[in-house]
C-alpha cells in the first residue's frame, strides 16, 4: 500500500519554523533542520488547522490580516458614486449579449 505524504512543521531555536513533506510512517517527533543541521521539534498544533476548508482557511487569514493590518478607507469607494441602477456598473456589462 502507498504511504501518503503529510507536510509536518518543524521549529529550529535558531532558524525558526520550516515545513517537510514526509511519508505519514517516517513523521517523527524531531528533524535536522536544512539550514543549520540543529536538531528541530515538530510542531504539533499545526497540521490539523490544514484539515479545515481553504476557502475558510482564507477567511480566517484575512481576519488575521485585518486586526494588524486594516485596509483604511480615505476616499469614497467609486461603486457609491457610480452611474444609478440604470446606468452600467462596469463597461464590459455593455457587451454582454442581449436576448
Ligand atoms: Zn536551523
Amino acid at each position: 500500500m502507498e504511504d501518503p505524504m503529510a507536510t509536518y512543521e518543524f521549529t529550529c531555536r535558531r532558524c525558526g519554523g520550516f515545513d517537510l513533506s514526509l511519508p505519514m510512517s517516517q513523521a517523527a517527533a524531531r528533524a535536522r533542520c536544512p539550514r543549520c543541521g540543529n536538531e528541530a521539534r515538530r510542531r504539533y498544533t499545526a497540521p490539523a488547522l490544514r484539515t479545515i476548508s481553504a476557502g475558510l482557511s482564507r477567511a480566517a487569514d484575512l481576519a488575521d490580516g485585518s486586526a494588524e493590518r486594516p485596509r483604511v478607507v480615505r476616499a469614497i469607494p467609486p461603486a457609491v458614486t457610480a452611474p444609478g441602477p440604470m446606468g452600467p456598473a462596469h463597461p464590459l456589462q455593455a457587451r454582454l449579449p442581449r436576448s
